[in-house]
């Protein structure tokens, strides 16, 4: 057989502006309120016939058409909806890799691991433990993680944070009578499933059995799932989960996840 003509004329030249995605931020996003990802004006823009109205279709000589950018167009609008779905916290909402300032040794050694993780996904054989004091950025470079990886791949993605809240809304499935009742493994699977978790403030010391339990489960289910998992916590896991389920939870936690330790300069200040 010969080669086919027509999939020599799909080959596209690499763009560089947009690394081959045909989306960039929108640099006037904050501005204008326009959508914080926007069609490469490098590689998609140019051939753009329907002025980016939905269905992006366009009329030529009593044909409709198929407009070029209409893939590029319908992708972002799936990334909105899986963004919109992964509850990052509105302080780190829409922060890419480019946003994260490198003060530190520790801030450079994450910073290049998540530019890895960003670039190799989904053949990443580990997530991230990322552990140090408050304020050194570790939510941050998780929620641009998870930010990069929704708006290069659109794989779904969440933001949990470990709280009195969370512990409160899932304690609710077991109230009879609550709105969320009976939704527990519901929302375990949900949190099995998910492509990307980021797990913020993830503790241990402080918590009841109960609670104690509820993490290891969770710890559990992305193991034997298998999906990406970013922990961020205050204390060296080394030290704070030693004990914890005869030291099964740390010795998964190491299979899991590159445990890498942020300290030293504060990131809180920052914009
Ligand atoms: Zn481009
Ligand atoms: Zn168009």
């Amino acid at each position: 057989m010969g080669q086919d003509p027509v999939e020599k004329t799909k080959v596209v030249q690499f763009c560089q502006f947009c690394e081959g995605t045909g989306i960039i931020k929108n640099p006037d996003a904050y501005i204008t309120g326009e959508n914080p990802i926007t069609p490469c004006p490098k590689c998609v823009l140019p051939h753009c016939r329907c002025g980016g109205e939905s269905p992006y279709l366009y009329a030529e000589n009593g044909k409709i058409s198929e407009c070029p950018c209409n893939p590029v167009r319908r992708r972002i609008n799936r990334i909105n909806a899986l963004f919109s779905k992964s509850e990052i916290d509105k302080k780190y909402r829409w922060l890419f890799l480019s946003d994260f300032n490198v003060k530190t040794q520790a801030d450079n050694k994450v910073k290049s691991a998540a530019y890895k993780i960003i670039h190799s996904f989904p053949d990443v054989s580990k997530g991230l433990f990322l552990w140090g004091n408050p304020g050194t950025g570790k939510t941050m470079i998780s929620a641009i993680i998870l930010t990069e990886l929704i708006s290069r791949y659109a794989v779904s993605g969440k933001y949990l944070k470990i709280s009195r809240n969370f512990f409160g809304r899932l304690r609710s499935t077991f109230v009879e009578g609550s709105q969320m009742y009976g939704q527990s493994s519901q929302i375990e699977r949900d949190l099995a499933e998910i492509d990307v978790l980021v797990v913020d403030d993830f503790g241990v010391q402080r918590d009841s059995p109960w609670e104690q339990e509820t993490l290891y489960n969770l710890v559990d289910s992305r193991y034997e799932a298998e999906k990406f998992t970013i922990f961020t916590s205050n204390n060296n896991p080394a030290e704070s989960m030693k004990e914890l389920g005869g030291g099964r939870v740390l010795s998964r936690i190491k299979e899991m996840c590159y445990i890498m330790e942020l300290s030293g300069s504060d990131h809180r200040e920052e914009k």
